[in-house]
């Protein structure tokens, strides 16, 4: 089975009072577009894995993720959409949620680890699985063939920015994204709101993909507590821009991204006339895991 489908990801303006006294023009690439399931970046990061896979004749996915994980959803959604079938490694006690529902709907097999066994994923997927006939695909898909499908975005841009943003996990998709810029000659600036706390470790990983962490500017103020944490100030702002726009944002990636873009706009980092484009890399399911919190912004 041909392992690809057509890429509907477009470059739209955003118009906001805030740019136009600014002086900057705002750009969102719609990777959210995608595709539902597999989604944004996630598409982007499976796709070579699983030709790899498809060419070693190896047809089952074994991953890992917090309940919550974007990618454990994608990579069941995929598995399923291309003849795989796909075992999923759960971070932490057995629970149940939209997103592991949806996994199982797609016909993953869930097994939830401790943390502890859970830190030694290689351990964990050798004692269960024979690697002739599995395919190892680490946490938020995470690896060179992933970093390679995310270099892709750039051939589809249809026009050159002063700055790219993306919010950064593993930092896989970032370091694909400089990588590609480096390629194709540009001088476009390549920046990442990490959405980890003490997200220097990033730096290491740019290395060891072959990116030089030089091209790569992180913004380390944005993480609002840390991993999948919140504040009513990121509640309020995700509120007010997607009622504002139509562009859907969730507290995990996203909006963390664009809060941390409209602050930078406020505070004049940008030289007049800039040109900035913004990767929305989709995960709006993530959404699904705060509805009590902004159920409760309602009431304050
Ligand atoms: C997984 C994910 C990211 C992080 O991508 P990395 O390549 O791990 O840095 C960013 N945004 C969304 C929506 C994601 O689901």
């Amino acid at each position: 089975m041909l392992i690809s489908f057509p890429i509907y990801s477009p470059e739209e303006e955003i118009k906001d009072p805030l740019f136009s006294k600014k002086n900057v023009r705002v750009y969102f690439k719609r990777d959210d577009k995608i595709h539902p399931f597999i989604s944004g970046n996630k598409w982007r990061k499976l796709k070579y894995n699983l030709i790899d896979a498809q060419q070693r004749n190896i047809n089952h996915l074994v991953t890992f993720g917090g309940a919550w994980s974007n990618h454990l959803l994608a990579t069941a959604a995929a598995a399923a959409s291309f003849g795989f079938t796909s075992t999923g490694f759960v971070r932490g006690e057995d629970i149940d949620n939209a997103v592991l529902s949806m996994c199982r709907l797609f016909g993953m097999d869930l097994q939830f680890v401790d943390r502890q066994s859970y830190k030694e994923k290689r351990n964990l997927f050798l004692t269960h699985f024979n690697d002739r006939e599995s395919l190892f695909l680490d946490e938020g898909g995470k690896s060179k063939l992933g970093m390679q499908g995310c270099m892709e975005l750039l051939d589809e841009l249809e026009q050159d920015y002063d700055h790219i943003f993306v919010a950064s996990g593993t930092g896989t998709t970032v370091a694909g994204i400089a990588a590609g810029i480096t390629q194709y000659g540009l001088k476009t600036q390549v920046e990442t709101i990490p959405v980890l706390k003490s997200a220097d470790f990033l730096l290491d990983e740019f290395t060891s993909f072959g990116v030089d962490p030089a091209h790569i500017k992180l913004h380390l103020d944005y993480h609002f507590g840390g991993y999948a944490k919140t504040k009513p100030d990121l509640l309020l702002f995700i509120k007010e821009f997607v009622s504002k726009t139509g562009i859907m944002l969730e507290p995990t990636y996203t909006g963390k991204l664009v809060f941390g873009v409209y602050d930078l706009i406020m505070k004049d980092y940008f030289k007049p006339n800039s040109k900035i484009l913004v990767i929305h890399t989709g995960g709006l399911t993530g959404y699904l895991g705060y509805l009590e919190q902004f159920n409760r912004l309602a009431t304050i």
